[in-house]
């Protein structure tokens, strides 16, 4: 079996990624856990945190392979696979604003704004008859999600899950169009998306069970089409509870009272945390 954790280096890691890491190191229990640096969003991202990050993993006691993988060096890599899906004809370029996405949506004929894993389901102002031809451009690019489930002829789509929610999780291509929509895959100045990035290191590093929160259970719908898109394997799935605070809220990157490294200040032992998380 081979695991991940991978956090983005633009805060402190909490109780709840100790968690993750931990879970996910001890799922690869004679096999492999590797750490991803997840550090595409260049504008919020800090070599101070990934340091911060390296330490803590290593102060709780997890190993793994050098050198990490991190998402800064793999743009090509995510270029590559746009012009795949361009070359295509499933994506397209957009030139929304949020605003002009919100003002759509909130439209009197389109109804109440249906909001999908990625956020508000994009009303489609840019999405093109025929698909573009032409270069594959430098720009927000989405996915022609009934285009693309068309070319994929397949109306069932599954994965494994293993973790609370554990079993077969179908969705049918309809439910995608529906409740998941045209998601972008290349963000402005990032040159991919959380989406496209994630799918393709998870196959790139022979990722076979990917172990994350279950806040993102729903965008694994997502990576699964992708995957098929693509060509590539769709791996099990653990997403586990989320680590709350005592007012039952999950824990954010703001939550610098449950940063490891203020429990590593007060004295606490890496056991200390696995008791905590109920490890
Ligand atoms: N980088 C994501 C985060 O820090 C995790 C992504 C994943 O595990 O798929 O929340």
């Amino acid at each position: 079996m081979i695991t991940r954790f991978a956090p983005s280096p633009t805060g402190p890691l909490h109780l709840g990624h100790a968690y993750s890491a931990l879970l996910a190191h001890d799922m690869a229990k004679g096999g492999t856990f590797l750490l991803r640096i997840e550090d595409i969003d260049q504008t919020r991202a800090r070599p101070a945190w990934e340091a911060q990050i390296f330490d803590d993993l290593h102060w709780l006691g997890l190993r793994w392979p050098s050198p990490v993988m991190r998402q800064s060096d793999r743009l090509p890599a995510y270029r590559d696979a746009l012009a795949q899906l361009w070359a295509q004809g499933l994506i397209y370029p957009c030139s929304c604003t949020r605003r002009d996405i919100q003002d759509a949506t909130n439209a009197p004929q389109e109804g109440a704004a249906a909001f999908g894993p990625d956020g508000l389901i994009y009303p489609g102002t840019c999405r093109p008859r025929t698909p573009p031809a032409g270069a594959l451009p430098e720009a927000v690019l989405r996915l022609d999600m009934g285009r693309a489930l068309a070319a994929l002829g397949q109306p069932n789509l599954a994965f494994t899950e293993t973790g609370p929610a554990s079993g077969q999780i179908t969705f049918t291509e309809q439910d995608a169009i529906a409740t998941i929509g045209d998601i972008v895959l290349a963000r402005r100045d990032m040159g991919t998306s959380y989406h496209l990035a994630v799918v393709l290191d998870d196959a790139a590093q022979g990722i076979t069970h990917v172990v994350r929160g279950e806040d993102l259970f729903a965008a694994t719908k997502i990576h699964v089409i992708l995957q098929k898109l693509l060509g590539l394997p769709t791996p099990l799935y653990h997403h586990h509870r989320l680590i709350r605070d005592d007012q039952g809220r999950r824990l954010a990157k703001r939550d610098d009272a449950r940063a490891l490294s203020k429990y590593r200040a007060d004295g606490r032992s890496p056991k200390d945390i696995r008791q905590m998380v109920g490890l």
